[in-house]
C-alpha cells in the first residue's frame, strides 16, 4: 500500500473515508442529510476490511469532538449577528439555533470521523 500523505488524509476525512485505505466509505448512506440513517456505519471497511465499529460505545467519545465545534459555531454566530450586524439578542440566538440545526448532521458525522482518525488510526 502506498504511503499516506497529509493531503490524502485531509481529503479522506473530508469525504468520510476509511482511516487505513482512504477509499472505503465510513457511512452507509452517502448523503449527509439522509436523516433516517444518518449515523449508520458498516462494521468493517468495505475495501480493506478494517474494523470500524471499534468497540461498543466507541463513538460516544465523538461527543467530545462535537462539543467544541458546536460551541465555536454558536459563539461565532452570536458575535457576528449581535456585534457586527447589530441584531436583537433574541434574534441572534434564533439565528444561531437555526444554523446549528442546519449543520447538525454534518457535525454529528464529522465528529465521528475525526474521533476515529484521532483514536483508531493504523
Ligand atoms: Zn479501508
Amino acid at each position: 500500500m502506498a504511503p499516506v500523505s497529509a493531503s490524502s488524509t485531509a481529503a479522506a476525512i473530508l469525504h468520510c473515508k476509511c482511516p487505513r485505505c482512504h477509499q472505503g466509505d465510513l457511512f452507509i448512506h452517502h448523503s449527509h442529510y439522509h436523516l433516517s440513517g444518518l449515523l449508520d456505519m458498516p462494521d468493517t471497511c468495505p475495501v480493506c476490511g478494517r474494523d470500524i465499529q471499534i468497540e461498543p460505545g466507541f463513538y460516544l467519545g465523538a461527543m467530545w469532538v462535537s462539543y467544541p465545534i458546536v460551541m465555536l459555531l454558536l459563539i461565532v454566530s452570536l458575535l457576528v449577528s449581535y456585534l457586527v450586524f447589530r441584531l436583537d439578542l433574541l434574534l441572534s440566538f434564533g439565528i444561531a439555533a437555526g444554523l446549528l440545526l442546519a449543520v447538525l448532521p454534518l457535525i454529528l458525522r464529522y465528529s465521528r470521523v475525526l474521533f476515529l482518525y484521532l483514536f483508531a488510526r493504523d
